[in-house]
């Protein structure tokens, strides 16, 4: 279990789905959050209620800015990436950045608090899978060149970082690499499956099914998945991972559909729609990595998890159009590199 001594641990990304409900998990444990973001996919309403607790500072921050922190810092969480294609894809050479000047903040920032920093990594980074499962031991099937390379090489080349911070800066390092995870919070015009169906289904407008929906995915409920990032960033400092951390569960796109007309009792129509680019035909994770090091397993099925969700957009969406603030952030204006202070290195 999580270490019972308060830390000071800064969450980036600290706005956004994964990283709002991690806030609120450590700092009920006692321990000191920095939560770091530039609300450009996350919210200030996810992390309203702690703002003005006394062990809760909020820093709206890009992270791609050099990062500092007063005081000690025991624990770095790095969740500050747009995660859903729909938002990694609005301005890729942002994204790009943040994975890879965002990974290399955090890890300076290690070396000179001397923290632990754990690099939310991804299961895009195994691409269009051409072993199934996926083991940790992978090397993956990326199009580098494609719409989703801006994602999955930047958090491939994060990775590639934190392996190397920890070869010549002995930083502590862990990786975990995140399969699609859903829950409460997430945002309704994130573009991904689980939340487009549910809001589709509660306004009773057709769900929309990309290709003909036998493309599978692995859908790990975010109690699970935070369970799993704790347990990985307290285990022992030889665990560095990767990590592969979701529910092996795995289910074609077109049965959350109809998980979701039943649990609704909807009476949506689907769309059929053409499949994305590079989609991947199939992700499930092989997760004995995690249960032999960590003991970890996800116990939340599909259906609870769902139920949940479905409970969560119930009360929290709005009937009319889309919330106004809940629309992502226009695409950034991309500064060139050269136009911005380089930190030497
Ligand atoms: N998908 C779909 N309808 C939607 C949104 C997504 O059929 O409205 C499909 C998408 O093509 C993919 C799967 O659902 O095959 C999961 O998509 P998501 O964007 O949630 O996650 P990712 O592709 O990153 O795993």
């Amino acid at each position: 279990m999580a270490s019972a001594k308060p830390m000071h641990i800064l969450v980036t990304g600290g706005a956004g789905f994964i990283g709002s409900h991690l806030c609120d998990r450590l700092v009920q444990k006692g321990h000191r959050i920095f939560c770091l973001d530039n609300l450009q996919s996350g919210h200030r309403a996810n992390i309203r209620p702690l703002l003005n607790h006394p062990r809760f500072e909020f820093i709206e921050q890009d992270i791609c800015d050099p990062i500092e922190i007063r005081g000690p810092l025991d624990r770095i969480y790095n969740l500050a990436c747009p995660a859903s294609p729909r938002h990694y894809q609005r301005d890729p050479i942002g994204t790009v950045r943040t994975c890879v000047l965002g990974a290399q903040n955090v890890l300076e920032l290690a070396v000179q608090k001397g923290s632990r920093a754990l690099q939310a990594s991804t299961s895009e980074i195994y691409g269009d899978p051409e072993v199934h499962p996926q083991p940790e031991s992978y090397f993956g099937h990326v199009n580098p060149t494609g719409p989703r390379a801006c994602y999955d090489e930047g958090k491939r080349c994060a990775e590639t970082l934190f392996f190397d911070y920890q070869r010549i800066y002995d930083v502590p390092i862990k990786v975990a690499r995140i399969f699609n995870t859903y829950g409460p919070r997430m945002l309704e015009n994130d573009g991904r499956v689980v939340s487009n169906f549910i809001v589709q289904a509660l306004r009773n407008e057709p769900l929309t099914l990309y290709g003909d929906g036998s493309q599978t995915r692995s859908f790990c409920y975010v109690d699970d998945l935070l369970e799993g990032l704790e347990l990985l960033m307290e285990s022992p400092r030889d665990v560095s991972g990767p990590c592969n951390l979701g529910n092996p569960h795995e289910v074609p796109v077109r049965e959350i559909a109809r998980l979701v007309l039943d649990q609704t009792g909807s009476r949506s129509p689907i769309e059929f729609r053409p499949l994305p680019q590079d989609d991947p035909k199939r992700r499930q994770p092989v997760i004995g990595r995690a249960q032999h090091l960590l003991g970890w397993f996800p116990r939340v099925d599909l259906q609870r998890g769902l139920r949940a969700t479905i409970d969560y957009f119930s009360l929290h969406m709005p009937s009319g159009p889309l919330d106004r603030a809940n629309q992502p952030a226009p695409a950034r204006v991309h500064v060139r590199a050269s136009a911005r202070s380089q930190r030497p290195h």
